[in-house]
């Protein structure tokens, strides 16, 4: 049963006219189904209020087509036509005893209006961030008067539609609320600009008019941004201790985080759980109202130190929900050993960033609840007693031997190594990834829970093993290397020179292998792995030179929000940064790089060359097994598959979907050629 240092988590809590059963509050997080989607988007929060949070929010809501935020796909109430689909997510929410919360908003200069065409409003005059070079014109008085009718009609909307709670956004400098508070934005000389009081009239309008539209019944919340690191251009500390003073007790709860949203969702390499504390803990001293924060909390024991400490009334969560549903309910069993901890690795960031269905490393079953019918903690028992083979226990091997096993099917995981976890386990090792390693822990810690799951470490199987052991289904999930040889993206034939010495890949830095500065490095894959090993490197006092075909270092970690975060590490690394430049070759003099726009050729003399281009999947086993195919039949194989990296090299988070799907189809029908449910047009309007 639960443990009683965690009661205090269970204790419920009033915000204005509604209860909240417990303290766990899963505030607006983005993904990339919003109106698009409605059916999956209600799935998936169905699961978050079954999984006992207490409260389930939308992402942000758009509420007028001048405010339309595509190609992101939100929550949308533009008129009553958009009731039914938020009002299915409700129902979903309501039926397992949770609260729904609605995120109004309207982005003014950061929405795009790509969709609605409509021109953009803002305080002032302004570039929009996002979209077009096109501008926002400045609001009149007028608009102002129009802008919080459509926001109170949204209010009512989103009463009809069974929301408890309705938000006024104004944090991540994503909102008008927001922007009128910036200096930066707001330069206007009317009663909505210049003193602050003045800058925050339209926060506080925006509140009184909700309550009086939809107060009786729901609790008016207001998510705010306690910082935003812009200097006296945005929202300061001191700035927004005097607006939380000034509105005090007006809304009925405090949602506090910082801005923008690169800021608020850090990963783990750049952020510990409890990150925003610091920037936050002042506002209940101010405030009677509750107040919610967040900081990627997985441990129950911060969690209750937040609410004995006085730092929050509520435990905001986005990602440690995505990653863990029923975290809740886990704490509440005294289950805290199952949480399926969070690993900050901002993959689920980039299902919304990409436009495309939330996805999470460490739950593969998250965006997957109606599409698939998958659940995050239920799964079909077996339907046959087919022994089960895997080989390779990094990330793809072990979740599919922990679904399969949880399935109820006799598993047995042979690794080569002593240790589990493949891939997970080296790059955990590499600085700030530490927390990556949780994939292969609650898997283990999972796996060593079930009889009917056997492991064998230090096996490293031949063909011959793997026929000899008489297993109707063998999954091969043996993982990847880097290429040597250079090919990838920017060389289609390699890159001359690398078959001599002093030429080095991920792997070998994996393995403690180091060059001798000074070291070029040439990143032509564009994700995290450059820029962790220019760390190990710069740890280890080589010089560095970052070298890359693509316009930026690290491009791709713009969609996981470490983009900046990365770029002023490896200044401050001193790592020399090279962009727009190819590799062509590297002997004794060094090495020759081309510029990819005029094919200048210029020399840089250095010892070695790290090489992060491409990968191949360590499917030897794989080709000797389909060779000798002929030998399946009377070894009783009815299947080998490869999943994982061994498949296809990608993300941790594409090995353990790999995994799980493999669990999950075992010993089903194929659905046909699309392996998901999709939204159906019942009819279309004729033309
Ligand atoms: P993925 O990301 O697809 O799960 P990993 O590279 O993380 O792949 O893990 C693959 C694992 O498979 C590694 O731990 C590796 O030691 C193991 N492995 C590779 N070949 C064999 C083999 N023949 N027998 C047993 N284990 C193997
Ligand atoms: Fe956490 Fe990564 Fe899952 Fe996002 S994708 S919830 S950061 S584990």
């Amino acid at each position: 049963m639960r443990d009683p240092r965690y009661n205090i988590l269970f204790e419920p809590v009033r915000i204005g006219p509604v209860t909240a059963r417990n303290r766990f509050y899963q505030v607006p997080h983005c993904n990339g189904m919003g109106h698009a989607m409605p059916e999956a988007h209600a799935a998936m929060r169905e699961m978050k209020a079954e999984g006992g949070w207490a409260v389930v929010s939308t992402e942000e809501c758009e509420i007028h087509p001048s405010g339309d935020v595509s190609p992101y796909v939100e929550a949308r109430l533009w008129d009553d036509q958009d009731i039914p689909a938020l009002s299915l997510m409700c129902e979903r929410v309501h039926a397992h005893g949770a609260l729904a919360a609605i995120e109004l908003t309207h982005n003014g200069p950061t929405s795009s209006n790509l969709y609605s065409r409509e021109v953009a409003i803002a305080p002032s005059h302004q570039p929009l961030k996002y979209g077009y070079p096109h501008q926002a014109r400045a609001m009149t008085l007028h608009d102002i008067r129009e802008y919080r009718r459509w926001h109170r009609d949204a209010a009512l909307r989103a009463k009809r539609a069974g929301f408890d709670i309705v938000y006024i956004y104004a944090a991540h400098d994503l909102s008008l609320a927001m922007h009128f508070l910036q200096s930066r934005r707001n330069k206007r000389t009317d009663e909505y600009g210049g003193t602050l009081e003045n800058r925050i009239r339209l926060l506080r309008e925006l509140i009184e008019d909700t309550k009086d539209a939809v107060g009786d019944k729901c609790a008016v919340a207001v998510r705010f941004a306690t910082e935003e690191f812009q200097g006296a251009d945005g929202v300061t500390e001191s700035e927004a201790k005097e607006i939380v003073h000034l509105l005090a007790d007006l809304p009925d709860l405090w949602d506090v985080n910082i801005a923008a949203w690169y800021m608020d969702s850090q990963t783990s390499r750049f952020a510990r759980e409890g990150y925003q504390e610091p920037f936050t803990h002042w506002v209940k001293q101010i405030t009677r109202k509750p107040v919610v924060g967040v900081g990627r909390f997985t441990s129950p024991d911060t969690m209750a130190s937040q609410i004995r400490r006085g730092v929050l009334d509520f435990i905001g969560a986005a990602r440690p929900s995505i990653a863990d549903p029923f975290l809740p309910k886990k704490i509440e069993e005294g289950r805290g050993d199952d949480i399926r901890e969070c690993i900050g690795c901002n993959i689920c960031v980039t299902g919304d960033m990409t436009i495309t269905p939330i996805r999470c490393t460490q739950n593969p079953t998250m965006g997957e609840e109606w599409r698939k019918g998958w659940h995050p903690e239920r799964i079909e028992a077996k339907r046959s007693d087919r022994k089960v083979l895997i080989v390779g226990a990094g990330p793809s091997g072990l979740e599919a031997a922990r679904a399969l096993g949880q399935r109820g099917y006799e598993v047995h995981l042979a690794e080569a190594d002593r240790e589990l976890g493949g891939r997970v386990t080296r790059e955990a090792r590499l600085p700030g990834l530490a927390e990556w390693a949780r994939v292969r822990d609650w898997r283990v810690s999972q796996i060593n829970k079930m009889a009917n799951v056997a492991i064998y470490r230090e096996n490293r199987l031949t063909v011959d093993d793997i026929l000899g052991f008489e297993a109707p289904r063998v999954v091969l999930a043996t993982g990847c290397h880097w290429r040597r040889d250079g090919y990838g993206r920017s060389n289609g034939s390699g890159i001359a020179g690398l078959e001599g010495p002093n030429v080095f890949t991920p792997d070998d830095i994996m393995h403690g292998v180091l060059p001798e500065g000074p070291v070029l490095l040439f990143d032509d894959d564009y994700f995290y792995m450059g820029s962790v090993l220019a760390e190990v490197l710069r740890a280890a006092g080589r010089e560095v030179i970052y070298v890359t075909p693509d316009d930026a270092v690290a491009s791709w970690t713009a969609y996981t929000h470490e983009f900046r975060h990365i770029q002023k590490r490896l200044r401050k690394l001193e790592v020399r940064l090279v962009t727009s430049h190819n590799l062509k070759s590297f002997g004794p003099e060094g090495a020759l790089l081309s510029c990819v726009y005029t094919d200048r050729i210029q020399q840089v003399p250095c010892a070695s060359v790290l090489t992060i281009t491409a990968r191949l999947p360590n499917d030897e086993l794989q080709q000797s097994l389909l060779a000798s195919e002929g030998q399946w039949r009377d070894a009783g194989i009815e299947t080998v598959t490869a999943i994982g990296d061994s498949l296809a090299p990608g993300l941790i988070a594409h090995a353990v979907y790999s995994g799980h799907r493999y669990a999950q189809e075992f010993d089903t029908e194929p659905r046909g050629e699309v392996a998901f449910r999709r939204r159906g047009w019942k009819s279309v309007d004729r033309l």
